[in-house]
């Protein structure tokens, strides 16, 4: 089965993704990894647009950031996302994709600002968008900038990836006998109590009915075979 389940995509990576083993900083083992399934999605002929965090470089509300006024550690955040877009896009380059960074603060000598009919563009092109500085707005989160680029791009889904393999009943780590939602309804992830994104992100996806898989980047091939439509993570949905 080689026919992806979806034609456009939104990944979300967590900036954590990036360090690998390390305490911080960008692993360059890690990101060659995962531009190289992210290669194999494009291969697949699927429009992929990806939202990368910062919490690697820099968290808004971490301790480092404490005593700071917060917009402004947010905005540093977000500015960390730019690095991490970078590196990414230059990996991606190294690789031999095409791959367009795009952000959501004016930064011109450094990447072209966020403007969505562009955006889309390079999607039909067959590039690979990196959306920077998340919002671009404090007080927010990447993970609400990929529920909002998901939406205005129309992904038919947003994939975020964590270090777990999906959503699990309790913590797998604490609780043994944990399982993982094969599919699970936002009503039910609300209900139960589960989290899934922030509660931002994960209202805005109910809102515009845009599921959500959440899966293991740290799993060889997991991204693939989420786009194939496989049972692999948990999936979101209306
Ligand atoms: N951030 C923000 N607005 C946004 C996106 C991010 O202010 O729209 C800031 C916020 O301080 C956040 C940091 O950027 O802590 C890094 O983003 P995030 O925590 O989402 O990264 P991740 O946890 O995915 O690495």
């Amino acid at each position: 089965m080689t026919t992806p389940a979806y034609k456009r995509v939104l990944l979300k990576l967590s900036g954590e993704a990036l360090m690998g083993d390390d305490a911080y900083g960008i692993n360059r083992a890690t990101i060659e990894r995962m531009v190289a399934d992210v290669a194999e999605v494009t291969q697949l002929g699927v429009e992929l647009a990806i939202v990368i965090g910062g919490g690697n470089i820099f968290r808004g509300v971490a301790p480092g950031a404490q005593g700071m006024d917060r917009a402004t550690a947010d905005y540093m955040g977000m500015l960390a996302t730019v690095m991490n877009s970078l590196a990414l896009a230059d990996a991606m380059r190294q690789a031999g994709l095409t791959a367009r960074v795009m952000s959501a603060i004016a930064i011109e000598q450094v990447v072209e600002p966020y403007v969505r009919p562009k955006a889309l563009q390079y999607l039909e092109e067959g590039k690979v968008v990196v959306f920077a500085a998340g919002t671009g707005n404090p007080f927010f989160t990447t993970d609400t900038a990929a529920a909002l680029r998901g939406s205005e791009i129309g992904a038919q889904i947003v994939l975020k990836a964590t270090k777990v393999d999906g959503v699990y009943t309790a913590d797998p780590k604490k609780d043994p006998a944990a399982t993982r939602y094969s599919t699970i309804t936002f009503d039910e992830a609300i209900s139960k109590h589960l989290q899934v994104m922030d509660a931002t992100a994960f209202a805005l996806c109910r809102d515009q009915k845009l599921p959500i898989k959440v899966f293991s980047i740290v799993k060889p091939g997991a991204l693939k075979r989420v786009v194939l439509g496989e049972d692999e993570g948990t999936l979101v949905h209306v």
